[in-house]
């Protein structure tokens, strides 16, 4: 498929039509046809009734725009509907299995949404005086405090606004830690091949090397190559666990052992935390920092734009290298500590972080306490190995044995079939899935990688696999044409994807007239 000269897709071909039905106004039942806003409306047109200004001289002379601006012209009732069908056009959590891995896309208890538009938290301003936000900073100081103990961590740095925001912040301070020690020679950091690709920028953009370790047959992170890389120069490593492909790395505190034995620090990615919570405490681990990604771990709407939020919480030897500011219990009250001290490298951000965020993320500990939370890992992992283990025979399972929050395969199922990865994940779309990461870890080959979370029940799993089955079998029957021409019920049919990528048309041209006029 084409885009048109609005970087629109081109209608599906005729050839591809035979299932396609066509109507007149291109709604496909309540399916509506939605056109860019500036498509739909004409510049003239108003939604409000402006009064002309009175007894206001124009002083832009010259510079007065003489012809239309042209923003898109719409009625109230037009506006209304466009954005209500772009709202229906989402696929969402809140709509069906969201399988995508290493994004952990769980439920968001609307309790949580409850807690954060209250007008305390909402509505406080990162200027007013600490005095008038006192429950602000305890629902932070509570918040630092179960971060802190899930994780057997000395300390915690709230404002990081992401994961991979957590990430700079953890490398910034092993830096800090390493010049404030005279160890700036050591500059190479370690980053097993399987790592999300946030790790290896982080390191380069902390001014360190990166060094790749190769991993074994079972996906763990070889030891004995990750021996050999080890010298006076390194800084650190860089390590996820569980690691992308799902797996826990079974050797992590050898490798935090080896790692210390040449005084480099381990950073540990965090974002799959939500496998570990209340099982593993990543402290005891011999990590030195670590991201936690409260919107994946902490059930807070993610993607789409949404925000994050990625407190990074720092050993004993990195705990006075943490950011400001952050939140002290001050007698009966609490502050903020806003000026850097000695060492600290300075601040993430300009105020204090994701207030939101902070509130749903309590929320949601406090409403499930600590066996709830527990409850919630184990049910992640179990769902996990449950669309593993019932998928198996028809899939290919990218290492043998037990995995945690997410399942990984890859394409040898799809072996001579013609059908490959990207047709498989269509044909999902049409099943009503929204398709699970495709092409990732790049150390399998044809990845597909499936987290259910702990938010889907037996039934809904039931269903998934069901449709996975379905399709498996289809592909070894040899039907190719129908995979290489799915999705076919969505609104879009196949979109060249690289050419979006690549070659996003960002702008929308006006017509002819309407450029001119606004000259
Ligand atoms: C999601 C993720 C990140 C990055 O987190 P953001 O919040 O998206 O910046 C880093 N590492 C891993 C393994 C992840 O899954």
């Amino acid at each position: 498929m084409s885009l048109n000269n609005q970087g629109r897709p081109t209608a599906p071909s005729a050839a591809n039509d035979a299932v396609q039905v066509q109507t007149v106004s291109g709604n496909k039942a309540l399916d509506q046809a939605t056109k860019l806003i500036f498509e739909t409306g004409t510049p003239r047109r108003t939604g409000v009734d402006l009064p002309e200004p009175k007894g206001k001289a124009n002083r832009l002379g010259a510079h007065a725009r003489e012809g239309e601006i042209g923003l898109p012209g719409l009625s109230e009732p037009e506006t209304m509907r466009h954005y209500v069908r772009l709202s229906q056009k989402n696929y969402a959590i809140d709509l069906g299995v969201y399988p995508l891995g290493s994004c952990t896309m769980k439920h968001n208890p609307r309790l949580n949404e409850k807690v954060a538009r209250m007008p305390g938290f909402a509505d406080v301003h990162p200027l007013q005086p600490v005095s008038t936000a006192q429950g602000a900073l305890e629902l932070m100081y509570e918040l630092s405090h179960w971060l802190m103990t899930l994780c057997n961590m000395p300390a915690v740095a709230l404002t990081p606004k992401a994961g991979a925001h957590g990430e700079l912040c953890g490398m910034m301070a092993i830096r800090a830690r390493l010049d404030a020690d005279g160890h700036s020679h050591k500059r190479r950091v370690l980053v097993p091949e399987s790592a999300h690709g946030t790790n290896p920028a982080t390191a380069v953009q902390c001014g360190f090397t990166v060094d790749e370790i190769p991993a074994t047959d079972d996906g763990r992170v070889d030891l004995a190559a990750l021996k050999a890389k080890l010298g006076d120069d390194v800084a650190g490593i860089m390590l996820t666990n569980p690691n992308t492909c799902g797996l826990f790395e079974r050797d992590i505190i050898k490798i935090a052992d080896l790692i210390h034995s040449v005084g480099g620090y381990f950073y540990c990615d965090g974002a799959n935390f939500n496998a570990l919570v209340g099982r593993v405490r990543p402290g005891d681990l011999g990590v030195d920092a670590m991201h936690i990604n409260l919107h994946k771990t902490f059930s807070t709407p993610h993607g789409g734009g949404g925000p994050g939020s990625g407190p990074t919480v720092l050993s004993d030897a990195l705990k006075d290298y943490a950011p400001v500011p952050y939140v002290v219990k001050d007698g009966e009250g609490y502050n903020l500590v806003e000026t850097a001290i000695d060492g600290s490298f300075g601040r993430m951000c300009a105020f204090h972080g994701q207030m939101g965020m902070y509130s749903r993320a309590l929320t949601y500990m406090m409403s499930h306490g600590a066996d709830g939370l527990k409850q919630a890992t184990e049910d992640a992992v179990l769902n996990a190995n449950y669309i593993q283990a019932s998928l198996s025979d028809v899939m290919t399972p990218a290492f043998g044995g037990i995995c945690m929050h997410e399942a990984l395969f890859d394409d040898r199922f799809l072996k001579d079939t013609g059908v490959e990865t990207l047709d498989f994940a269509k044909a999902m779309i049409d099943e009503g899935y929204h398709p699970m990461t495709m092409y990732f870890p790049l150390v399998v080959h044809g990845a597909m990688l499936i987290e259910p979370t702990e938010s889907e029940s037996k039934g809904e799993l039931d269903r998934f696999i069901g449709s996975m089955r379905h399709l498996a079998t289809k592909a070894k029957t040899g039907d190719v044409e129908s995979f290489k021409q799915a999705p076919i019920y969505a609104p879009m049919r196949r979109l060249d994807e690289t050419q979006a990528a690549r070659k996003p048309i960002l702008r929308w041209t006006p017509p002819v007239d309407v450029a001119e006029a606004a000259e």
